[in-house]
């Protein structure tokens, strides 16, 4: 493989190499912000049901509280304190307790809710990355929930007729006043601190709710971004590809021209060569034959140039075939075909010539041969040219043509040279 291929192909394959490593680099970022979202979903989702668990947990006390106190029954009580104990990590946490829980009846609720660990919403909650902002609110409704379990346990001491003193303990033993533990669990007080434990949450949960909208937002600004980086990217790492691709197709193109240039004229001379000539050649003696037009041939031979190399070297040799091609160029038409034969002989094919004419052609090229004395700097030097010339007759192949003009060259030469035959 030459060196500039190996070039191309090392281009090439930095190319794709970098452009693999970008990707990867930019798929490793796309995931990385892609589990950030996730985990900003799940997390909401969390949150939002352990404040869910609250209010829900706050509404059941109080159901079963006043259930308690309407109906003197026992087992609303009972679950009431269940549910204070789910909620303190005293009691087992059943399976999804966020679903309904307390309004099935046996055996669905344990079937579909079996006990799993304690664990308590405070604890589960200080797991979850709440704000300080978030967390401070939750705490607040905590605080006063609380607060209204007091008003629940003085209406249930009062169905069993003990009283609070003075002092807030329960010391004054009465008789069951079933009235009052009603009256307590639908004053204007209880719905307050209701009130109080209600509004943290539902100010939490808006606050959830903006900072996870900020935060998705900001998530999506960053994906949007990379894939803008990867369109960038892609687009002048290909512009910059298609562009390289161009210049090097450019250069082959060149070096193909210039090779095929070369491959069909003299390097001297600049004329075309002889494989060139007929190539072309070929071509118009089929025509000629075909459209029954007269074409003719010259054969053209420097006299005695063994003995002008001799006299003023090869050099000079060389710069007397260029300074005749000049004079040949000028004198023939543009759809002549004129060539270099080999060594320092010529050809030139006539298309629609016939042989007076390329006689004409002869001497005048001759003659002016003769006429200019070829000069450079140092030396002057006077030469002549024998030229043979044929026409097509009945010749099959241009070979033939070519073998009656340089029978006629061979006889210009015998006849004293400087001569058209
Ligand atoms: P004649 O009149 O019979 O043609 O005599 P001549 O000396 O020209 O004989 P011939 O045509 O046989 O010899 C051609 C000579 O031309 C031989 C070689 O030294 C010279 N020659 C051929 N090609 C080149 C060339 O490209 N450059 C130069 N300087 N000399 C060449
Ligand atoms: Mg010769
Ligand atoms: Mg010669």
């Amino acid at each position: 493989m030459s060196t500039n291929l190996k070039f191309i192909f090392s281009i090439i394959a930095i190319f794709i190499l970098g452009i693999t490593a970008l990707l990867w680099l930019y798929i490793g970022s796309l995931k990385d912000l892609n589990i950030e979202l996730k985990n900003i979903e799940s997390n909401r989702h969390e949150m939002f049901l352990k404040a869910d668990e609250l209010r829900q947990g706050s509404d059941d006390l109080t159901k079963f509280a006043r259930m308690f106190v309407v109906t003197g029954d026992q087992r609303y009580k009972d679950n009431y304190h269940n549910v204070l104990a789910i909620r303190n990590g005293q009691a087992n946490r059943p399976k999804n307790y966020e679903q309904i829980y307390w309004d099935l009846t046996e055996p669905s609720r344990s079937l579909s809710h079996p006990p799993e660990s304690k664990k308590s919403l405070q604890e589960s909650m200080e797991q979850l990355p709440f704000s300080d902002d978030e967390y401070k609110k939750l705490a607040l409704s905590v605080k006063h929930s609380n607060f209204l379990a007091h008003f629940e346990e003085q209406a249930f001491k009062a169905m069993d007729g003990v009283f609070i003193d003075e002092n807030g303990q329960y010391t004054i033993q009465g008789v069951r006043n079933q009235q009052l533990a009603i009256e307590l669990l639908y004053s204007e007080k209880y719905l307050q601190v209701k009130h109080s434990i209600m509004l943290p949450i539902d100010e939490f949960m808006m606050m959830l709710n903006q900072r996870t909208k900020r935060s998705i937002n900001k998530v999506n600004e960053e994906i949007d971004q990379l894939f803008t980086n990867i369109f960038i990217s892609l687009s002048v790492a290909s512009i910059s590809f298609v562009g390289y691709l161009i210049l090097m197709l450019k250069t082959l193109h060149r070096h193909y021209q210039e090779f095929k240039t070369l491959s069909r004229h003299d390097p001297l001379t600049k004329i075309r060569n002889r494989r060139s000539f007929f190539e072309l050649s070929q071509q118009i003696l089929a025509i000629a034959k075909r459209t029954k037009q007269p074409l003719s041939l010259i054969m053209i031979d420097i006299d005695n140039f063994k003995h002008i190399n001799d006299t003023y070297g090869h050099i000079i040799g060389d710069e007397i075939l260029i300074h005749l091609v000049h004079s040949i160029n000028g004198l023939i038409r543009e759809s002549d075909i004129f060539a270099h034969f080999g060594g320092e002989e010529f050809i030139i094919l006539l298309p629609e010539t016939d042989l007076s004419g390329s006689v004409e052609l002869c001497e005048k090229i001759r003659t002016y041969i003769e006429n200019t004395i070829f000069s450079d700097d140092k030396v002057s030097v006077p030469f002549t040219i024998s030229l043979g010339t044929s026409q097509l007759q009945d010749e099959k192949l241009l070979r033939e043509l070519i073998q009656k003009a340089d029978a006629a060259l061979y006889q210009s030469k015998s006849n004293g040279r400087n001569l058209t035959t």
